[in-house]
């Protein structure tokens, strides 16, 4: 009888915890850095204007990937467009560093919370072995942060997935996602 009433306890505790989960993962779970680019667009207008500065060259695919990035931001609902100009505060760029230990990343400056110069890295010790989905992938999530977007917990199936063994391997995230798209319309 005793075990009986513990294993009916157990059931209604974990009915409870699934329930509380449903809520987390409906919720908006996005999750902001604190920085962003303000006055962008301006008051009234739609949607955030990104002009990014390109290096003067590029290792292997890197620029295919950062375009590719690019194209699947300006092609989902997130009210963002970015577009390539010869100067901007906003640069995208890459690197080959074996000793690093990640793919891609996103190096900020601000005063505040307005960025004042941001710049997405690529790591060709890492890209070179990446299709230009996969390094896309990568480089669309530097993006993320470099509009103001910060990670998501390391389960989730989102852009802003810290993790690209989990984001692109696991999930198959190639673009920002129903809550990458949220936090950047929030922003923007
Ligand atoms: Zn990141």
């Amino acid at each position: 009888m005793g075990t009986r009433h513990k294993r009916l306890t157990a059931l209604v505790v974990g009915v409870t915890a699934a329930v509380v989960l449903v809520f987390a993962s409906n919720a908006s779970a996005y999750v902001l850095e604190g920085p962003y680019w303000h006055g962008n667009p301006p008051p009234g207008t739609c949607c955030g204007n990104f002009t990014v500065q390109k290096p003067g060259g590029w290792y292997g695919s890197d620029e295919a990937m950062f375009n590719q990035a690019m194209s699947v931001w300006n092609n989902s609902a997130a009210l963002v467009l970015f577009n390539v100009t010869p100067s901007s505060p906003l640069k995208i760029d890459d690197t080959n560093d074996s000793s690093a230990g990640w793919d891609g990343i996103t190096y900020m400056n601000y005063v505040g919370n307005q960025f004042t110069s941001v710049t997405s890295v690529l790591n060709f010790s890492y890209t070179y072995a990446y299709s230009v989905a996969k390094g896309g992938s990568v480089g669309a999530h530097e993006l993320g942060h470099a509009i103001g977007l910060g990670h998501v917990p390391a389960s989730q199936c989102a852009l802003m997935n810290p993790y690209t063994s989990t984001r692109w391997d696991t999930c198959g995230i190639a673009g920002p996602v129903t809550d990458d798209i949220n936090g950047a319309n929030h922003l923007y």
